[in-house]
């Protein structure tokens, strides 16, 4: 299984950038795992739209939802292409506008079932951020990915990270301007996860738009050898 990054920015992209969104690809499924502004585009770069079996949203910040509204439409060319949308249920009023998409079978999802689609067996873990929000790790049986979504820093996240090859981890900002109120992890925090996974190698990924790549790598070295920034249309092995 493999992994595109098609957009690794918060809360808002660099020029040229995206926000948080990246393509899971099988040898028969294709999932999307957040769709943030600018990864649509990237995401028909990578795939026919008609190859897209199901899409997963974390939590429903627009950073990581606003391209499932024009994907919406793009599905609505695929005829009798409806799709499953796995999302979490909350309050949010953005909510009664996905559940108005036609194109979407919606399945609000719950801590402790285990799902399937084609080969892909996956289960959420709820992390902790503003809104409701879940990290997803996703299996083809042999390899597995960790995804932890937008969180701070909580003790769900070793259960999500257990058993992982790769964990997408929310590092959004630098030790030294990162504080317990703020909604993400630091770098280092986002790092640390891989203790927690008898070897899992962690991509820090849901950049603030105000660092650059530099600034980045140069924290997470401090923290990690295996560790590394997630790279825009990039694709990684799982
Ligand atoms: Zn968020």
């Amino acid at each position: 299984m493999k992994i595109t990054v098609l957009g690794k920015y918060g809360p808002f992209p660099r020029a040229n950038g995206a926000t948080s969104g990246y393509l899971l690809k099988g040898e028969k499924t294709n999932a999307v795992i957040d769709m943030g502004s600018g990864t649509l585009s990237r995401l028909l770069n990578a795939i026919s739209i008609k190859d897209l079996n199901f899409v997963i949203l974390s939590h429903l910040h627009f950073d990581h939802i606003s391209d499932i509204f024009p994907l919406s439409y793009a599905l609505n060319f695929q005829k009798n292409k409806k799709v499953n949308l796995y999302l979490p249920n909350c309050d949010l009023p953005v909510l009664e506008v996905i559940k108005g998409l036609n194109a979407f079978n919606i399945i609000f999802v719950e801590e402790g079932k285990v799902y399937n689609e084609g080969e892909f067996t996956f289960s959420f873990y709820e992390v902790k951020h503003p809104v409701k929000a879940y990290g997803v790790k996703i299996t083809n049986g042999t390899r597995t990915l960790a995804y932890t979504g937008d969180s701070v820093y909580v003790e769900n996240l070793k259960n999500l990270v257990d058993g992982a090859n790769l964990i997408i981890a929310d590092g959004a900002f630098l030790k030294e301007v990162h504080n317990d109120k703020l909604p993400h992890m630091s770098i280092a925090q986002a790092v640390s996860l891989e203790r927690f996974s008898k070897g899992a190698k962690v991509m820090v990924s849901h950049i603030n738009y105000a660092y650059t790549d530099e600034e980045v790598i140069k924290e997470i070295k401090m923290h990690s050898k295996s560790a590394f920034i997630a790279k825009e249309n990039t694709e990684y092995n799982v």
